[in-house]
């Protein structure tokens, strides 16, 4: 699952993603929607960035607009 990613793309949505220290586990490794906390599978892309204890971990989410989805 390696996908670029636009920059500026990144950090429009990073202001609405979730604290990182507030999600699972299985969504601060990348198995579960950092926003909606579905299983990934295939569909995952990159939603954004956060630094975590002076790491930078990337936060994935569904394909777009999960949370916006009916
Ligand atoms: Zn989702």
């Amino acid at each position: 699952m390696t996908r670029a990613l636009p920059a500026a793309e990144g950090a429009s949505l990073s202001e609405v993603l979730p604290p990182f220290d507030q999600l699972s586990p299985r969504q601060q490794s990348a198995i579960d929607c950092v926003l909606c906390t579905r299983r990934l599978g295939m569909n995952g892309r990159v939603l954004g960035e956060a630094r975590h204890r002076g790491f930078v971990f990337r936060l994935w989410g569904c394909t777009p607009g999960c949370r916006a989805a009916p």
